[in-house]
């Protein structure tokens, strides 16, 4: 491939270049997660998809590095890359609605909150994840698990087509007729197949539910926890819930659950019944709301800013033992910020056969999550001890399993159990679509051997 010179780059670009030397480089090379700190040579933050297809090809032709940024939500920073170059889309969040079909198409750099926005004029909502500016891009490619799951299934299983610019820049569709491995692979492969500029999903009648905060004083940790199992699993579809161990604004530590009921709103309150009725709360908060309400609850609880690092893990089950284990183990951490998430899936989204999409664990319904989060760089060690020692303690339970949107900087032994069994087949369709290993800054699939990078 020939050279391209930097100002014919720049004057033929439409969206903004951003160098080391150029106001509001240090803005664009900001992320979620403030323990990322990366400092890439350029961040070509492109305008369409003719941008997109310019700076592969000039990261190419100059040997870059090449990292894609969408929401710039991964809690590893693999939104940015040092030195090289970096697709941002952050200015590509179109939103497109065809209401009649109940088809949303939007842009690779839309977040949550975009398409919820767009979708609820309509009354319909996408499947996808819990706080609004979490990017639609990185979520997908992951898998997407959100308070629809149980009804509708995950992300991937209502992405109906997307649209893709391979390593060699050359726009493609993938769909269950054109690209069909492509396609599969998209679906819980991350983001290691090309450049997705537009994704086209399945949505849904969804516009009021009935949700909200149920919260208990941290005593009460072991027996809530083990009654929200019990109830999780034997619901109905219609209810999505997480449960919580937390901080109040005061420092109190508390133990909450969070139910999502999508579905009819008096048949939703007897459902939740004997989740509100159990023990004493100190705080019911459920009540209908606008959907897009209730998935902006926990933004405040994710602000842009803090230093994060996260250890989650996949279970079958959910044993008393390991309750214990994980409610022990949430009473001795050291900042009020962190969290630790017992998310239950299941429902329409275990249904999937584990081999229908590349997102391998459909039989693991409980994911269980160490997020630590603080605000002081020099304690950084004392927190990411606690979430490491989090996952530790779980180990006797669980399946060594791992859900890929949740992975931290890891190395390749444990994103290799973010794909499980469906390994192989990924890296032959890495092969076939991006044999060179381009795309790397990612959750990597490298075209013969798996390598795990930051
Ligand atoms: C506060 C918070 C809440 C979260 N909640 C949920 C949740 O409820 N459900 C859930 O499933 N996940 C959740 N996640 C995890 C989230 O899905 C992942 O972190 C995901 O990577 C974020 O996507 P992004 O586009 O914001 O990330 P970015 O950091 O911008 O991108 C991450 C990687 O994804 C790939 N990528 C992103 N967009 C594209 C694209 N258009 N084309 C090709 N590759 C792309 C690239 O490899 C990129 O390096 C949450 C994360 C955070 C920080």
């Amino acid at each position: 491939m020939s050279s391209i010179d930097l100002k014919s780059f720049r004057s033929a670009f439409q969206g903004q270049v951003f160098e080391p030397a150029d106001a509001g480089y240090n803005e664009a090379r900001q992320i979620w997660n403030a323990s990322v700190s990366k400092r890439p040579s350029m961040i070509a933050r492109c305008s369409g998809v003719a941008d997109v297809i310019a700076a592969i090809h000039f990261a190419r032709a100059n040997n870059l590095v090449t990292a894609i940024r969408a929401g710039g939500h991964n809690v590893g920073g693999r939104a940015l890359c040092d030195d090289g170059l970096v697709i941002d889309l952050s200015r590509m969040r179109a939103v497109f609605v065809d209401d009649a079909a109940r088809r949303v198409r939007v842009q690779g750099g839309a977040t949550l909150g975009d398409i919820d926005r767009e979708t609820h004029v309509f009354g319909l909502a996408v499947p996808c994840g819990i706080v609004p500016k979490t990017g639609i891009g990185g979520l997908t490619l992951g898998g997407g698990v959100g308070w629809l799951i149980r009804k509708y299934g995950m992300s991937i299983d209502n992405l109906l087509s997307a649209q893709v610019v391979t390593a060699e820049g050359k726009v493609l569709t993938a769909n269950t007729t054109e690209n069909q491995d492509l396609f599969w692979a998209l679906r819980g492969g991350g983001g290691n197949f090309g450049v997705i500029t537009s994704f086209e999903f399945q949505a849904h009648p969804v516009a009021t539910v009935l949700g909200g905060l149920l919260l208990y004083p941290r005593a009460m940790a072991i027996d809530v926890i083990r009654h929200f199992r019990d109830y999780m699993e034997s619901a109905p579809d219609e209810l999505t819930a997480y449960a919580a161990l937390l901080h109040g604004p005061d420092g109190s530590p508390l133990v909450g659950v969070i139910p999502c009921y999508c579905g009819n709103i008096a048949e939703g309150e007897r459902v939740l019944q004997p989740l509100r009725k159990f023990g004493s709360p100190i705080l019911d908060g459920i009540q209908a709301m606008p959907f897009p309400v209730m998935q902006s609850l926990l933004a405040p609880s994710f602000p842009d800013g803090n230093q994060n690092y996260w250890k989650s893990t996949l279970q079958r089950e959910l044993s008393n033992d390991a309750i214990s284990a994980i409610v022990e183990h949430a009473n001795g951490l050291q900042s009020p910020l962190s969290f630790v998430v017992l998310e239950y899936y299941g429902g329409a989204a275990g249904r999937v056969s584990s081999t229908a999409t590349a997102f391998p664990h459909r039989h693991l319904p409980w994911d269980i999550l160490f997020l630590a989060q603080w605000t002081d760089p020099a304690q950084t060690k004392m927190h990411r001890d606690w979430a490491r020692s989090g996952e530790d303690v779980l180990r006797p339970f669980s399946e060594n399993a791992h859900l890929l949107s949740a992975l931290d900087v890891e190395g390749e032994d444990v994103i290799k159990t973010a794909f499980g069994g469906n390994l192989p087949r990924l890296a032959a369709t890495k092969k076939k679509y991006d044999p060179t290993n381009f795309f790397r800054v990612n959750h990597n699939i490298n075209p013969g051997v798996l390598v795990g990078t930051a």
